[in-house]
């Protein structure tokens, strides 16, 4: 996302220009109630949104702030490059780690035919879940899949083709990675502003990494995103390893 400055009458508006979209995009405040879609991942919007107003396009501000291609440890050997409709006949996508289908911006490898929705490409290394007293750890690999297995918190099938997060503690303690993350706000941990920082620069990440002891901070029915400072180092790379370019 790049900025303009532009002249409304006496009154300087701060203007975007994102690579998927002809016109200029505002900045806006989501009004309680109100319902805008995100041309990005297609969920409601919340919070500062950019906007196009005579479009209806709408993006969230992580939405809009994805890098164009990142390095995905799910996928080591080639940058996913984010495209902002899907590259089949069918004008969906199905997601390889939750498995649904998606029609709007996705990180792809389009060699291996693998696609991320953006919400997905930044899902965390661990989550708590207040339906299960241990961390549970993100797995991109099938290989440790039992088969025939179940999400144990919403029973249906667990496709060990796709993302789970899993119990390290507890034998077959798998869940669907949208069933560990539903009560997580998206954005919350994602790197929504790793465009504005400096793979240099020491200096205090924007999304500070929560508490990893899991002793206090777990307020009731409040999902915790837990990053330890490890974590955080890999969310940061796969935002910032050195091809990223930025808008
Ligand atoms: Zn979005
Ligand atoms: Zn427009
Ligand atoms: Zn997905
Ligand atoms: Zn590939
Ligand atoms: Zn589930
Ligand atoms: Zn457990």
């Amino acid at each position: 996302m790049s900025s303009i400055y532009t002249k409304h009458r006496d009154l300087q508006i701060m203007e975007y220009k994102h690579f998927s979209h002809e016109h200029n995009l505002s900045m806006y405040q989501v009004q309680p109630g109100q319902q805008l879609r995100c041309s990005g991942c297609d969920k409601f919007c919340d919070k500062t949104i950019y906007a196009c107003w005579q479009c209806n396009f709408f993006l969230h501000e992580h939405c809009g702030n994805a890098t164009r291609y990142i390095k995905h440890p799910s996928h080591s050997s080639h940058y996913l490059i984010l495209s902002p409709y899907p590259t089949y006949p069918s004008n969906c996508f199905l997601c390889n780690a939750c498995g649904t289908n998606g029609s709007r911006f996705s990180y792809c490898c389009a060699l291996c035919e693998v696609d991320l929705h953006v919400n997905c490409a930044f899902l965390p290394p661990k989550v708590a879940h207040k339906a299960h007293p241990h961390e549970l750890v993100l797995n991109h690999t099938s290989e440790t899949g039992v088969q025939n297995q179940v999400c144990k918190m919403c029973r249906k099938p667990l496709d060990s083709k796709h993302w789970s997060y899993e119990c390290l503690v507890c034998a077959n303690y798998g869940v669907h990675t949208l069933c560990a993350t539903n009560e997580i706000k998206m954005g919350l941990y994602q790197m929504d502003d790793g465009s504005d920082i400096e793979p240099s620069d020491q200096g205090a990440p924007t999304t500070q990494p929560a508490a990893s002891t899991g002793q206090q901070g777990s307020s009731d029915g409040q999902a915790q995103v837990k990053l330890t400072p490890m974590d955080y180092q890999i969310l940061l790379h796969m935002g910032l390893d050195n091809g990223s370019s930025y808008v």
